[in-house]
């Protein structure tokens, strides 16, 4: 009549059932059932991780005082301690460092330059829960002019995307990445299906190009008949190779060329260059940069001509897809010291430029006008 059994460990209350079943000497049987919960010997708290969220990502310029205001929440209970830390960047001291509102003074950088805190609070039962913000430091606006600015208007990752450069040609963009292809001599600004509308109609609706930096025109070039949809597949004569050749003043399927003049690099000597982007833009600059270039452009839309003086900003055509081009993009090129001699706007450790952007904010260099 009597058993036994060792309860088995278990982490929450489980229930174990059991029947007992009797026979007489006639055969006949009964049953009963007997239920057995088992408990676990230390319940785990209830207690639930503390929220904390520590605000959203800022661009401040140097030498300011930088707000830190974080939210943190606790479910169950309430928040006993607050702690901002660095993790990454040029050191700083915090103010108020255990306070769910702290401030530093933001760094003197010579360009983007970014900081990483954290964020860690604690609940009333031990418990404790981090969140990171990235804070990204620019020069003063005052050398802000010195630097190019973003020549299209376009955010990527919003209504655009980048395919990157390779001037030197290793197959490895600035960041170590795929560059849109190997020995891209420059930016691809790329238009792209957004919800609203296919990168078509973005084009047909009018996105600026503009000089990244004050200068003069060097030369521009408009074709306002020619096609400007060009895809790679399109069958007609000014999407396709020429079938002239080359020669100074001769423009023929894509690749449209400039006058025979002082063009060689040094500026000695007699050149002249060919670019396959129909119609092309280049514009002289004095400074850090020799000049620019923009392809593609859409027919009928280069508001400047040669000799013109333009400032940083100003709009100079609209995107199309004029010339070799496989989609709506505007090719972005950068000729660092000399007549095409390119250079690489976005400093990296893949290079070739390794510290020096040309960009006053090197990674987001959009969010700078
Ligand atoms: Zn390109």
């Amino acid at each position: 009549m009597r058993a036994s059994f060792d309860a088995p460990d278990v982490e929450e209350r489980v229930e174990l059932s059991f029947q007992l079943t009797v026979t007489d000497n006639d055969e006949a049987q009964s049953s009963d059932t007997i239920s057995i919960f088992v408990e676990p010997t230390n319940p785990p708290p209830t207690n639930s991780l503390p929220s904390v969220n520590a605000g959203e990502d800022q661009t401040v310029v140097e030498g300011s005082e930088v707000r830190l205001e974080g939210e943190a929440t606790d479910s169950d209970g309430s928040i006993v301690s607050y702690s901002w830390i660095q993790l990454a960047g040029e050191s700083i001291s915090i103010t108020d460092s255990d306070k769910i509102k702290a401030s530093f003074d933001a760094p003197e950088v010579t360009y983007e330059h970014e900081l990483i805190l954290e964020l860690t609070v604690t609940d009333n039962n031990g418990l404790d829960n981090s969140d990171t913000i990235a804070v990204f430091v620019i020069p003063t606006p005052a050398d802000i002019p010195t630097k190019l600015m973003w020549p299209i208007e376009c955010e990527p990752g919003i209504d655009c995307t980048v395919g990157y450069a390779d001037v030197d040609g290793d197959g490895v963009a600035f960041n170590c990445e795929n560059p849109s292809y190997q020995g891209h001599e420059g930016i691809d600004i790329n238009l792209n299906d957004g919800l609203n509308t296919t990168k078509w109609e973005q084009m047909d609706k009018g996105v600026n190009v503009l000089a990244a930096q004050s200068g003069v025109v060097l030369w521009a070039f408009d074709d306002e008949t020619a096609f400007d949809k060009c895809t790679e597949n399109t069958d007609i004569a000014e999407c396709n190779a020429p079938t002239e050749q080359n020669g100074p003043n001769v423009s023929s399927g894509y690749r449209v060329c400039t006058d025979l003049g002082s063009y060689c690099a040094g500026g000695a000597g007699l050149c002249y260059w060919c670019f396959d982007g129909k119609n092309v833009v280049v514009i002289k600059h004095e400074g850090e940069v020799f000049a620019t270039r923009y392809d593609h452009l859409k027919s009928g839309s280069v508001l400047v001509e040669k000799g013109d003086t333009v400032f940083r900003g100003q709009k100079i055509a609209e995107v199309g897809s004029a010339g070799r081009s496989t989609g709506p993009h505007l090719h972005f090129e950068v000729w660092k010291t000399d007549y095409y001699s390119l250079g690489e706007p976005f400093a990296g450790k893949c290079g070739p430029n390794f510290e020096n952007s040309l960009w006053n904010l090197n990674k987001f260099p959009w969010f700078v006008k």
